[in-house]
């Protein structure tokens, strides 16, 4: 089998650990396949690397902030390769350029553009186990560029699909994706089996584990891989396009995002073009709002409310207000911070019916208030008063019976 695995930084984070991954690699050369590896700067060293910009000059250039980041993967692949061959193990680093990583637009976060591996393979086919720098590439000019903070995530995946691995491994210091935060709901279990859009809407389950725009990737490309600790070697969770067996459970997680705040516009004149006016004076000012509500219009006067981060909502008042002054002597503005959401998620949800039903009863028996209420194909998403928001996670994860079975006495 041919394995690519990635371990992030603190994976690599100190000589131990690197010893750590260079043993781990020598076990799966011990049992005859050929891997490759994408590493992450050592733990911390992307942070002071930026620190030490900072020092120098209040607004690096971007293309200057390039060159220097990404000497922190530069790093650790040589002294992965180094701790390969002490004990034994015969390996070559190769840079972004050398991994043929073509990367396109903006300097620090770049996209990758495409990878030629050829200088990987033969290397494979030579026996060798190749260590890549994960996080850069050059652009068509020659330029060094970076995908953006956590971009490791992406050349792995993109890596293995360019050579054609068996199996990508993300190895990291979780050992898989859980149906909840375990810190919050303590029954949270580590799932065996997610599909992309799964993780993907999972969004506080998973970014913390993955870089969303690497499972887009992985999901476009069709690149299955596998979560997993880098510290013991449990199985992890397997990430995959969707099949039939998956829909059997309605749902496969349960997350949250706190320090929400809601924002209520109502007496909106009942006329077209007044939605697009407030949307547009939030966008213009790059506020980023998450659920939206509105009602049909009452007595010709319509309301709509929408959510967004606690930290937004002072700009959204700024920005609204001439917005407001447009719409009428009727329009009036609320507020209300402190809020919380809610998201279930499973592509099970298609095919069962009264799932939101059997959420809110949950709720409702656990005298849970719900604010907003949105869903889609495969989320239901409420909002609840911040205070309730652990409750009301672990109610709804038990409503939908994730929690784990209780180990014997
Ligand atoms: N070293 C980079 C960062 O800290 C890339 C990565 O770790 O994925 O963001
Ligand atoms: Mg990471």
């Amino acid at each position: 089998m041919l394995i690519v695995q990635k371990y992030g930084g603190t994976s690599v984070g100190s000589f131990d650990r690197i010893r750590n991954v260079a043993n781990r690699v020598k076990a799966l050369r011990d049992e005859g396949h050929d891997v490759a590896v994408v590493v992450s700067a050592m733990g911390g060293v992307t942070d002071q690397l930026i620190g030490m910009a900072d020092q120098l000059c209040s607004n690096p250039p971007a293309r200057e902030m390039d060159v220097l980041l990404s000497t922190g993967e530069q790093q650790s692949i040589a002294l992965v390769t180094m701790a390969l061959h002490a004990v034994g193990v015969d390996a070559v680093s190769v840079t972004g350029r050398q991994a043929g990583m073509t990367t396109s637009g903006s300097h620090t976060r770049a996209r990758i553009h495409k990878i030629d591996s050829s200088l990987s393979r033969r290397y494979l086919s030579e026996g060798k186990v190749v260590i890549a720098a994960g996080f850069q590439g050059v652009n068509e000019e020659g330029l060094i560029q970076t995908l953006g903070r956590g971009g490791s995530d992406l050349s792995a995946i993109a890596f293995a699909s360019s050579v054609g691995a068996d199996l990508c491994q993300i190895l990291t210091d979780v050992d898989g994706v859980y149906s909840a935060d375990p810190r919050v709901v303590p029954e949270a279990r580590k799932l065996p089996e997610i599909s992309y859009d799964e993780l993907l809407e999972l969004a506080s389950v998973g970014t913390k584990v993955m870089q969303s725009r690497s499972v887009e990737f992985a999901k476009k490309y069709d690149v299955k891989f596998e979560v997993c600790s880098s510290l013991n070697n449990n199985p992890g969770t397997i990430v995959t396009e969707e099949h039939e067996a998956m829909e059997a459970a309605v749902i496969r997680g349960v997350s949250i995002e706190r320090s929400q705040a809601r924002v209520t516009i109502t007496g909106i004149p009942d006329e077209p073009g007044m939605s697009a006016q407030i949307l547009s004076a939030l966008g213009d000012d790059e506020i980023n709002i998450d659920m939206i509500v509105s009602n049909i219009a009452h007595d010709g006067y319509a309301r709509h409310s929408f959510t967004m981060h606690t930290n937004d909502l002072g700009r959204a008042q700024a920005s609204l207000k001439p917005v407001l002054a447009n719409l009428g002597p009727e329009a009036k503005l609320e507020t209300e911070a402190a809020i919380a959401k809610l998201s279930v998620v499973g592509i099970g949800m298609r095919s069962h019916s009264g799932v939101a039903a059997q959420m809110f009863k949950a709720l409702g028996q656990a005298v849970i208030n719900i604010g907003m209420i949105s869903t889609s194909e495969i989320k239901i998403s409420i909002t609840v008063d911040e205070t309730n928001i652990e409750d009301a996670a672990r109610v709804v994860h038990g409503a939908f019976g994730l929690d784990s079975a209780p180990t014997e006495p």
